[in-house]
């Protein structure tokens, strides 16, 4: 069987096009790091074919577009690819050691095309950018495999570990061989192999990085899903999460936790007056101050239009207590300007501590709740833990 070089060139060229395609239509309209990783690939395989149009074109355009050329399509594609498979690992993008390596790889590539021409130096000159560039697709790919593993963590890693063992190979070739490739279409049995492994290349990464886009696309959801827009701190079901977590911690470490809800103190005359984009900002500052005060293991949560919940692990219910005191005392003394009218502005906090071994993180929030009506009804700008409510306190049934 005689196999055309030429031939499996364009094959890989085609399967590479293809794959840019679909990479491309399958972002979407969601606009995230994701999207832009996998279009950034996509962009990275069209250049791909186009550098195998141009290396399978050998001998029938000049030496100038098959090696120059060629080679410079190539390693800019490397490089969008490492950019884009770190952005999608959230690993630094290291594009600056990228760049002043294709550069210096594809400078010595002109010297042995022209200056001394030599194929196999040229490989080997090529080669030793690509193996850095594949080194820094695989470390960021073994580093995240090492925190948990991933159908599309494994099908990158081991197409890329193949590609290295590969361009090992070919430069090894000169040493096993008695008769080495002359010429990247010279069909010897690892130039065979490697374009054939070119071609299909792009099939198993394209599906190794749509799985991870697919990943990473539901990861940056949920972490959507669990941040209250207008505040940036956890909403009302990342809190839940939260506290239904710490609850577990609480009862396998046999230590406290401490829960506060605070609502802001007759916030309805904030928007009366400023609207509610004056209401918003006051939020914020509110937040702000709110998180200056917070330990470093403490949880700030927005379960509502202006009330907040607290969750202090490793505290008991005297601690919690001179936490929303601390709170309590900050936005007191917060200075706030709306348009430039000074503003006053307080807050009411109700505290609660998870009884040894509780589970129940809805009858805990519940305790805090009923001590917040208590602090309210005491006259507001104060603390109360349930202990304090007086049976008054609590509302009765109509
Ligand atoms: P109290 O001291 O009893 O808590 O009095 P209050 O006026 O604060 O009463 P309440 O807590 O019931 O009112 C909350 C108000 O917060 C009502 C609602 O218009 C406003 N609010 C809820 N969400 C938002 C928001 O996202 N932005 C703004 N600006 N206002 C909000
Ligand atoms: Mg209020
Ligand atoms: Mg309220």
């Amino acid at each position: 069987m005689s196999i055309d070089m030429a031939t499996l060139a364009l094959m890989g060229a085609v399967q590479a096009l293809l794959m840019a395609i679909v990479l491309w239509t399958s972002t979407g309209s969601y606009a995230g790091v994701a999207r832009a990783s996998l279009r950034l690939r996509a962009g990275a395989l069209v250049l791909e074919a186009t550098a195998w149009v141009l290396l399978g074109l050998r001998g029938h355009v000049g030496d100038w577009l098959s090696i120059l050329v060629a080679n410079a399509v190539m390693l800019v594609s490397y490089a969008m690819t490492v950019h884009a498979l770190r952005l999608l690992l959230g690993a630094p993008s290291r594009q600056r050691v990228v760049a002043m390596a294709s550069v210096a790889g594809w400078l010595a590539i002109a010297w042995f095309a022209w200056v001394t021409p030599d194929f196999q130096v040229r490989v080997l000159c090529a080669s030793l950018v690509i193996l850095l560039d594949l080194g820094l697709l695989i470390a960021p790919l073994c580093d995240s495999l090492r925190r948990g593993g991933s159908a599309a963590k494994r099908v990158l890693l081991a197409t890329l570990s193949i590609a290295v063992a590969m361009v090992l190979w070919r430069n090894a070739e000169p040493l096993l061989s008695s008769r080495p490739a002359a010429g990247l279409l010279a069909p010897t049995p690892i130039n065979v192999i490697y374009m054939m492994f070119s071609a299909v290349q792009p099939l198993f990464t394209s599906i190794g990085f749509l799985l991870l886009y697919n990943e990473t696309m539901q990861a940056e959801l949920k972490s959507l899903a669990r941040i209250d827009p207008l505040t940036g701190v956890n909403n009302r079901l990342a809190l839940i999460e939260a506290a239904e977590r710490a609850l577990e911690v609480a009862m396998v470490d046999g230590r406290p936790l401490g829960a506060l809800m605070l609502d802001a103190d007759h916030f309805k005359t904030v928007n009366d007056r400023f609207g509610h984009s004056g209401g918003d900002k006051v939020l914020l500052s509110l937040v702000a101050h709110i998180q200056r005060v917070l330990g470093r293991h403490d949880v700030l949560g927005r379960i509502g239009g202006e009330e907040f919940v607290v969750l202090s692990p490793g505290s008991g219910v005297q601690q919690t207590r001179a936490l929303g005191e601390r709170i309590r005392a900050a936005v007191e003394n917060m200075p706030l300007t709306i348009d430039g009218h000074a503003l006053a502005m307080t807050v009411s906090v109700g505290v609660a501590g998870a009884a040894p071994g509780e589970s129940d993180v809805a009858a805990l929030l519940q305790r805090a709740d009923a001590a917040l009506y208590a602090a309210k009804r005491a006259g507001r700008n104060r603390v109360m833990a349930t202990e304090d409510i007086v049976p008054t306190d609590t509302p009765t049934p109509a």
